[in-house]
């Protein structure tokens, strides 16, 4: 049993409809509250609404009343005062595993957090995660190193350790090369995941890593096989992925 607290994705590569595609696939009953209802397609997003903060507190509820939840992703939460909302909940429900995706913008260039959210990102919500899931951008705007070599990644990392979060699955997709290096760090030191690089632009990846991760965790594996699992998940659901739409980008094929 895993629960997304994410935004919704109209177009459905990406968002809610792909963590509870990714739930599906990985064997787990999904639920989800919705942080935010964007409208997109596969050329980009073109509005955001925001759930009310009530409405959002209602569906946690309504979940964790209810459900034996064994995990939680949280991805898209577009505003601090529902960063702030959910950390609480968070704090107050105590779900065995948490998985932090802190996105902010996507790939198409929308962006999906306001920036004056960076702070409860960091001061309440990461440091409730048992795993946090950043890509390189993500990574340099949340420490504010510019990570360009193996020590960048390995300060950030350790940085983003050092606000709270339990291990740093530092996702290598926005760097260049071959190969696509995925490092997940812990307080054992660094497991690298490597994989040969699809030459495709994914729309819905990051979501689709962040909530298998979820569902191999609420499933009980442990938190590096979980990473491992997850990543080659991603990996194959890319590689067998489609065009839905008008737009260049690839969605996974759970
Ligand atoms: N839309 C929503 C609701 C999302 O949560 C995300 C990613 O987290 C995206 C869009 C962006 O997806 P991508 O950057 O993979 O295109």
């Amino acid at each position: 049993m895993a629960l997304t607290i994410a935004g919704s994705d109209c177009g459905g590569g990406a968002g809610i409809q792909a963590d509870l595609k990714a739930f599906r696939a990985r064997g787990v009953h999904g639920t989800s509250a919705i942080a935010a209802i964007t409208a997109q397609n596969t050329r980009g997003v073109s509005a955001v609404h925001t759930v009310p903060l009530a409405h959002l507190r209602a569906q946690i509820d309504a979940v964790f009343d209810d459900f034996p939840v064994a995990a939680v992703k949280t991805g898209m939460l577009a505003r601090a005062a529902a960063v702030r909302l959910v950390a609480r909940e968070l704090r107050r429900r105590r779900p065995p595993w948490t998985v932090v995706d802190p996105v902010m913008i996507a790939t198409s260039g929308a962006r999906l957090l306001d920036p004056a959210a960076l702070d409860a990102l960091v001061g309440e919500l990461i440091p409730l995660a048992d795993v946090l899931t950043p890509n390189l951008p993500e990574a340099e705007a949340l420490t504010g190193i510019a990570i360009r070599t193996r020590r960048d990644a390995d300060a950030a990392a350790q940085a983003l350790r050092a606000m709270g979060a339990r291990a740093v699955l530092l996702k290598g997709g926005h760097a260049r090369g071959t190969e696509v290096v995925d490092r997940y760090y812990d307080a054992r030191g660094v497991l690298e995941i490597v994989h040969p690089r699809l030459r495709v632009e994914g729309h819905g990846t990051g979501c689709t890593l962040a909530s298998a991760l979820a569902a191999e965790l609420a499933k009980g594996a442990a938190p590096r096989g979980a990473a491992r699992r997850a990543i080659a998940y991603v990996h194959k659901a890319l590689a067998a992925g489609y065009r839905p739409g008008g737009g260049d980008v690839v969605v996974l094929r759970h």
